[in-house]
């Protein structure tokens, strides 16, 4: 096998810091051994730490052998907060699925608020527009719907035995609403007003252009809310989700109808209680 690949970077190659460097970069001793100048410089522990950080950063793409995915996953726990970082980015490009997982385990949700502005079709293919806030509490097991569009009153409803935890189980383990904002490339909240609530209605932003102009701060995306998310988990960890986006993904649909289905039940229900009820012939 000849000695000089091609495509193989010029330089002598540092085992800290992973980089190809001229050989008068090296000493003597230094060549030998695979440590730059610079590196050799470094403490003990500084060396330790990083040649850990370039092993990760060259780590292997495809799939892992038992040892790099044991030596991996034992990073995952250094004590070293640098590592430790690394080695999540690194596991979660081989294992995308596993801190989802581990994610969902843990999450529990205390409180969760859900308004929604914005039009959905309905069984028929009409769109209805919609705004209006659900909220929901695993403790007092409280369930409330305000529709802005109708008297704008809050209705509530305490949701009997386990049927709120149930409903805020599925959220977490099957809409996946905390992996909502990757999943949906989602701007980070900027905590904006959302229209209808929070202000009083003297407080609304003027609606004429004039007003929208001085209104220019780059950073706030200029549409209005299609639909927040708020929730409280029981770690005490809390989760604000924002899109901006005019149309309604399918899992926040989802998650629309499930809560409506509760303050207004579908009509097909009325129809087959009806059915039901209609005298034999
Ligand atoms: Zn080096």
């Amino acid at each position: 096998m000849s000695k000089k690949k091609s495509g193989r970077p010029h330089g002598h190659y540092c085992k800290i810091c992973g980089e190809y460097k001229a050989n008068e970069k090296f000493s003597g001793r230094g060549h030998a051994t695979h440590i730059c100048k610079a590196c050799s410089r470094l403490s003990a522990a500084e060396k330790a730490e990083a040649q850990t950080i370039t092993r990760l950063t060259n780590f292997p793409m495809g799939r892992l052998s038992a040892n790099d995915k044991a030596w991996l996953e034992n990073r995952l726990h250094d004590h070293r907060p640098e590592v430790a970082e690394l080695a999540r980015e690194v596991y979660n490009i081989h294992f995308p699925y596993a801190e989802r997982n581990t994610r969902k385990k843990q999450l529990i949700i205390n409180t969760l608020a859900f308004e929604i502005h914005t039009e959905v079709f309905d069984e028929y293919g009409d769109e209805l527009p919609v705004n209006r806030r659900f909220t929901a509490n695993r403790i007092s097991r409280v369930l409330t719907m305000t529709d802005f569009d109708g008297d704008g009153v809050e209705q509530s409803m305490t949701l009997d035995g386990k049927k709120m935890s149930t409903l805020l189980r599925w959220a977490v383990h099957s809409l996946e609403i905390f992996m909502w904002p990757e999943d949906y490339d989602l701007i980070p909240s900027r905590n904006s007003i959302p229209p209808y609530f929070d202000l009083l209605p003297e407080y609304w932003p003027d609606e004429d252009e004039e007003a929208d102009e001085d209104f220019s701060d780059e950073d706030v995306p200029e549409e209005e809310v299609c639909w927040r998310v708020q929730i409280e988990y029981a770690n005490h960890t809390t989760q604000e989700i924002v899109s901006y986006q005019d149309y309604l993904m399918d899992r926040p649909e989802e998650l629309y109808l499930a809560l409506l289905e509760y303050f207004e039940p579908k009509i097909d229900d009325f129809d087959e209680e009806y059915t039901e009820n209609a005298p034999l012939e």
